[in-house]
């Protein structure tokens, strides 16, 4: 007896066989023990993922579309103190440089 694998077992389980193979599959299951064991654990897997996640997917539903990300800023988040050059290329965006502010200090260690 050859028995079918996982995705021809899950394939059955979520209706997705054609008619004709849908019947060879419970035909088989009706008579092979193991496959119906792998049946019942794609099937309480799905559950228990489908379980595991609902909350995020209700909760995805209601989340506000993302942003793109803000990059300027996180250039000068990652940039090291001294990041004169990233300040001025955003500032100079929308107003010119009337009064820089002032420039670190270079202490020493
Ligand atoms: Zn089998």
């Amino acid at each position: 007896m050859i028995c079918f694998d996982e995705g021809r077992l899950l394939a059955y389980l979520d209706g997705q066989l054609s008619p004709r193979e849908s019947r060879e599959v419970g035909a088989h299951l009706a008579a092979c023990p193991r496959c119906r064991d792998v049946l019942a654990g794609l099937a309480a897997a799905r559950e228990e993922v489908g379980r595991l996640l609902s909350p995020y997917h209700s909760a995805a539903l209601n989340l506000p579309v993302p942003r793109p990300p803000a990059w300027p800023r996180a250039a000068y988040a990652g940039a090291p103190k001294t990041g004169k050059g990233v300040v001025s290329w955003t500032e100079n965006k929308k107003n010119p440089p009337a009064t820089p502010k002032k420039p670190p200090k270079s202490s020493s260690k």
